[in-house]
């Protein structure tokens, strides 16, 4: 499960950024996550509530902004939207598009005290 090394990512990014900003609790930590990242946002809520515990975010609460995926169509050159990585482009039906947007997972805001 990926979810929980991502989670322990987000863990560090928290408490580097507690130590620099000299905030000792986060109560709120926003999430973007992109449509084609292979997140899975419940098993990420899990494994976030079990990293945080005893950290300056225990307890925080968290928030998942979707972010929509893209990409570029090989065959018909264009710059489509997709919903999940290996769909086919709504423009020509060809299944040769290349994700160029919404693979990335990302702290967008933290909420502290
Ligand atoms: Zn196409």
């Amino acid at each position: 499960m990926h979810e929980m090394s991502l989670a322990e990512g987000i863990r560090s990014i928290v408490e580097s950024a507690a130590r620099d900003g000299g905030f000792s609790r986060v109560t709120r930590v926003v999430l973007e996550i992109g449509a084609l990242s292979a997140v899975e946002k419940d098993a990420l809520r899990f494994c976030f509530d079990a990293v945080m515990r005893g950290t300056v975010a225990g307890g925080a609460v968290v928030e998942m902004i979707d972010l929509p995926g893209a990409g570029l169509c090989v065959q018909c050159g264009r710059n489509v939207p997709i919903a999940a990585r290996y769909d086919a482009c709504p423009a020509c039906g060809s299944y040769r598009v290349q994700p160029t947007a919404g693979m990335e997972m990302r702290v967008r805001e933290l909420e502290v005290e």
